[in-house]
């Protein structure tokens, strides 16, 4: 596991103690472990950070210590680590009571209801305030996209490996359609990609590995199975890999034999509907509005109830984050686009029984417009 610092991680916290003060938080506990990772580089399967104005605590179990205390050392003091001995809970109670915080933060996301209640005891179970203290006892905050809301513009570090992901995944691509031939199963077609993809360098897919076929292709999840594809058939590859930490994600939709009129009706419609959106990308526009280019251009072709997804999804240390390209939502950021975000453009149509085309490139936004990561013809 690397367990180097990045240079970037040092600005990431710099950011946070205006962040915590206009919050009106002492402290904030970050337990989503890509969250971790971002306000970190440690990349363990278990951990936290209690993040203060002044520093960050890593708090650990002891199969990460060595790795934790890695990273502090080369933070510069920005990173302290703090030794689970017993559970994360009482680890993370200790280090706020350490510290006096009064008002601590939660990622409300991403905290059960019954880790708050055992971590508000554990908090309860300190020494109690002094007799006429002012000071109420610490209280758990709900906390909603603290960390999210600076993961979702790229520093160069980020952009940097996207951008090299998205490379490979583009060559990977280029090697899938040799895998896909009349007479093979799905699932033997996805073990191909999921092959190709660590033999491109990624450390795992970054998702499980969509091969659907004719009448499969209409369900945009589907899970590869049994069904062996046949020649005349579109064949949707939808896959991604991690590299480096960082998603990237990448859709093409094949045709075995000659194309009917029913396919290449679709397939002009999706093709032209990626294009726009793609050239809707800039600073400024909202998620919403990439969004309907890619659906105003389908209902244009007759496709409106064709397409029942999102146009895209933010990459980044998860395949699914911000900004969700999509339709104006309740409760869900519209907030315009900025240069440094990266996201997928990745519309489809889909005829239930019949087929489906989705095409899907991964974007990069810049001063003026967007930059393709993934470079790959349309048409494979
Ligand atoms: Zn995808
Ligand atoms: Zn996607």
């Amino acid at each position: 596991m690397a367990a180097t610092i990045s240079p970037f991680v040092s600005s990431r916290l710099a950011r946070i103690p205006a962040e915590l003060r206009g919050a009106g938080l002492d402290a904030l506990v970050v337990t989503h472990l890509p969250n971790v990772r971002y306000l970190t580089g440690f990349s363990g399967s278990a951990g936290a950070v209690v993040l203060f104005a002044e520093r960050a605590v890593l708090v650990v179990d002891f199969r990460y210590v060595t790795s934790a205390r890695e990273i502090a050392a080369a933070s510069g003091g920005e990173i302290a680590v703090e030794v689970a001995e017993r559970t994360y809970d009482e680890a993370i109670a200790a280090v706020l009571r350490r510290e006096d915080a009064r008002r601590i933060g939660i990622e409300a996301a991403y905290m059960p209801v019954g880790r708050f209640n055992k971590l508000s005891a554990a908090l309860a179970s300190g020494p109690p305030s002094p007799l006429g203290s002012e000071e109420a006892c610490p209280s758990l905050v709900a906390t909603e996209r603290f960390v999210e809301r600076a993961r979702v513009v790229k520093d160069a570090g980020e952009v940097k490996t996207l951008r090299e992901g998205a490379r490979l995944l583009s060559a990977v691509a280029r090697e899938a359609a040799a895998f896909v031939r009349a007479g093979r199963s799905e699932r033997d077609i996805a073990a191909d990609i999921d092959a190709a993809v660590r033999r491109a360098g990624f450390e795992r897919p970054a998702f499980e590995t969509i091969v659907a076929g004719g009448p499969n292709s209409a369900l945009p999840h589907a899970r590869p199975g049994r069904r062996i594809v046949q020649q005349g058939e579109g064949v949707v590859l939808d896959f991604g890999g991690v590299y480096d930490g960082y998603c990237v994600d990448l859709t093409r939709t094949l045709h075995l034999g000659e194309r009917g009129p029913a396919f290449r009706r679709l397939f002009a419609a999706v093709a032209d509907a990626h294009a726009a959106a793609i050239a809707a990308v800039r600073p400024g526009i909202r998620p919403s509005e990439i969004d309907a280019a890619a659906r105003d251009t389908l209902a244009r072709h007759g496709l409106a109830e064709a397409f029942g997804h999102g146009t895209g999804h933010g990459l980044g240390l998860e395949v699914h984050e911000e900004p969700r390209i999509t339709r104006v939502a309740l409760a869900q950021p519209d907030a315009p686009v900025e240069p440094g975000m990266v996201f997928t453009i990745e519309p489809g149509a889909y005829v239930p029984g019949a087929g489906g085309v989705r095409i899907e490139d991964d974007v990069l936004v810049v001063d003026d417009g967007c930059e393709v990561l993934t470079d790959v013809p349309v048409e494979l």
